[in-house]
């Protein structure tokens, strides 16, 4: 059984590079008769906020975008998250690091400085995992091979913030383990991280899911498309167009006949073929902004 999901971030509307990818997992999901969840990632609490939340579910709604049974949140799987940490802890793999962001200003890849602090200090500090000097690699469905060394990249990685708040890696592999997720559709910007989530699930001993990243907007136009850049958000007003635009930088070639979403999308779950999807985009294709 498929189950795949969209996971939009809850910090602002979603931008056109989450449409993206809410098309491409909802596509891939619905051509394998599979399950489509839809998980909002609110767990970074200072960025996060309930309007961005409803303008996030109503964008979807907007452009037929049906997804299956119960919203999920991450601010639910908090404990799951400490059971992950406990478990790294048996496993001897964590340690608790108080380096401020400025000693850690020049520096790509994390020293190890604080690497054999096992005992949590009063200080605030962040738990970090060690990382394996080897390679890990995955079959991406749209970008090949990929693979990489952890210790030559980021190096040591946070798993806990300061804050007491997850870190993404660890919070998406254990949210998408809860779920039962078989199947990831999201932004190629994720690919690098990709691999650390790898190691992770590798770790804890979770299912590897299938991965497809699709091509992120702002690769050859360097045109940062964050949530926070309100000129990218969606216009809800136009959301024919905006589907038709989507589905061409997947790959597909709609005709403009379509008369609502809904039909549009029934149209395109029959085209969709990941084969298809570019592994690059310009953000001129995306024809109505
Ligand atoms: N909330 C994450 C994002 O929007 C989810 C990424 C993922 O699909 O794993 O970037
Ligand atoms: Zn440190």
């Amino acid at each position: 059984m498929y189950v795949g999901r969209f996971a939009p971030t809850t910090s602002g509307p979603l931008h056109l590079g989450s449409l993206l990818a809410a098309v491409a997992s909802y596509l891939d999901a619905r051509s394998h008769d599979g399950q489509w969840l839809l998980r909002l990632d609110d767990i970074d609490e200072p960025r996060t906020s309930a309007n961005a939340e409803k303008i996030a579910l109503t964008t979807l709604e907007i452009h037929g975008l049906e997804w299956d049974g119960v919203v999920v949140r991450q601010s639910d799987h908090r404990d799951r998250y400490w059971d992950a940490i406990a478990e790294l802890r048996k496993k001897e793999l964590i340690f608790y690091c108080t380096c401020s962001r400025r000693k850690l200003r020049n520096t790509a890849t994390y020293p190890g400085y604080c690497r054999t602090r096992l005992v949590k200090p009063s200080d605030p500090a962040s738990i970090r995992v060690h990382v394996p000097d080897r390679k890990i690699g995955f079959e991406d469905r749209i970008q090949g091979s990929v693979e990489g060394n952890l210790s030559v990249g980021e190096g040591d990685f946070v798993v806990m913030r300061k804050e007491a708040i997850v870190a993404y890696p660890l919070a998406v592999i254990v949210d998408d383990d809860i779920t039962g997720v078989t199947d990831v559709v999201r932004g190629a910007d994720l690919l690098e991280n990709t691999l650390t989530q790898i190691f992770l699930i590798e770790t804890l001993d979770l299912a590897i899911p299938r991965y497809a990243h699709i091509p992120v907007l702002n690769q050859r136009n360097e045109i940062k498309l964050s949530k926070r850049d309100q000129a990218f958000a969606i216009d809800n007003r136009v959301p024919l167009l905006n589907l038709v635009s989507a589905l061409h930088m997947l790959g597909l070639d709609p005709s403009s006949d379509h008369q609502d979403v809904h039909l549009l999308l029934i149209w395109a779950i029959e085209q969709w073929d990941v084969r298809n999807v570019p592994k690059e985009v310009a953000i001129k294709d995306f024809i109505s902004i």
